[in-house]
């Protein structure tokens, strides 16, 4: 396909420490609301709690909450 996978960091880009996979709750702000997702599987830095998820969970979610927030179904 040509598109470059994303690699998965193993360290911290903020401060070098190992990171952990963790469950973390992932906001996202859409049209200035905020959502917040548990649960997420993503990365965590034990030292300075920077987070990361894979870029394709990343857009499952906003795919969910565009989903979820789309045009409402009782209006025609
Ligand atoms: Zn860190």
């Amino acid at each position: 396909m040509g598109l470059a996978l994303l690699m998965r960091p193993t360290h911290c880009t903020a401060c070098g420490t190992a990171l952990m996979e963790a469950a973390i709750v992932y906001e996202i702000i859409v049209d200035e609301d905020l959502f917040q997702i548990d649960d997420v599987p993503g990365l965590v830095c034990r030292a300075c709690g920077e987070q990361w998820i894979d870029e394709e969970v990343r857009s499952n979610i906003e795919q969910m909450v565009a989903e979820n927030r789309g045009p409402e179904p009782n209006v025609n």
